[in-house]
């Protein structure tokens, strides 16, 4: 028999996987990530919260970690859950740095396919941006001459994207060991834009779109069914009233999976405990 050498071959124990939370999502958040996807990657994904939680650090096999960061949605709170996801990553031996938001499914096995594409020995910053153009900020210098248009790409946070060691390890210096958050300050921009800023403008090294992605801030009734499959993540959020930005998906009632996390689930994996085998 002939066999075919796949250049890289990701393992799970490859990735470091974090999710960003809060103490005030723990209980409307995490269950419907602990009872789906994470059950796929329980020694590989990790919660970075405000609080301890001694309920949830139960149910996650003591991967809640309490960054201490404020509780607050402010820009400098979510800086600096980011600078403790990725100083606690570059801490790990692994590979691949994966962040995802507490309202994100993520399809573990497609998630390793797509990283086995990318040479982690290489640099790479893989996600999606939601604006159609590269954001343009106005850099203040000291004196009002030195001003000067700085355009670069972000991806965003709450669809998810990944980093190769091979990158992060050249972010240390300007990001490393909570740098990062001294970044953050000097723009005054949120995580995710942060990050896209030290790579792409300060290291000069461009985002890979990937469109297979997802956020809540597309539409995402409109992913077609059919390619579930072939999609890294996804998310949901909740619109005034009861009118949700959810994936459409037939399975379970929309009273007992109004994220939608579980239909999907036992969609794309249906011989997965809690779903109905038949
Ligand atoms: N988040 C946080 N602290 C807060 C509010 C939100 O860490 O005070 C996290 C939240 O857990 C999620 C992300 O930030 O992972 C985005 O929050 P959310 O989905 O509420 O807002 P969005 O920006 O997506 O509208
Ligand atoms: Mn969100």
């Amino acid at each position: 028999a002939t066999a075919t050498i796949a250049p890289f071959s990701t393992d799970l124990d490859d990735v470091f996987i974090s999710v960003k939370t809060t103490r005030h999502y723990h209980h409307s958040r995490l269950p419907a990530i602990i009872n789906t996807w994470f059950q796929f990657a329980k020694d590989q994904t990790w919660f970075f919260t405000d609080r301890d939680d001694p309920y949830f650090h139960n149910q996650t096999n003591g991967h809640m970690i309490n960054t201490k960061c404020s509780s607050s949605h402010s820009r400098r709170a979510l800086c600096c859950k980011m600078s403790v996801e990725f100083d606690r990553f570059l801490e790990s031996s692994r590979k691949w740095f994966c962040h995802f938001d507490d309202d994100n499914y993520v399809n573990v096995p497609r998630l390793l396919k797509l990283l086995d594409n990318y040479n982690p020995r290489e640099d790479w910053y893989l996600g999606r941006p939601s604006i159609p153009t590269p954001l343009e900020i106005v850099r203040q210098g000291s004196e009002s001459s030195k001003r000067s248009k700085v355009r670069f790409w972000f991806a965003t946070g709450g669809a998810g994207f990944c980093i190769s060691r091979a990158l992060a390890l050249k972010m240390t210096p300007v990001a490393g060991g909570g740098k990062f958050i001294t970044v953050g300050d000097r723009i005054r921009l949120p995580d995710d834009v942060t990050m896209g800023y030290i790579i792409e403008h300060m290291l000069k090294k461009q985002l890979t779109v990937i469109d297979q992605f997802h956020s809540h801030l597309e539409i995402l009734k409109f992913l077609n069914k059919d390619t579930f499959h072939d999609q890294v993540s996804f998310s949901y959020s909740k619109g005034p009233r009861d009118d949700w930005n959810i994936v459409k998906i037939d399975g379970f009632s929309i009273r007992d999976d109004p994220k939608r996390f579980k239909s999907l689930h036992c969609h794309l994996f249906p011989q997965a405990s809690n779903c109905p085998h038949r």
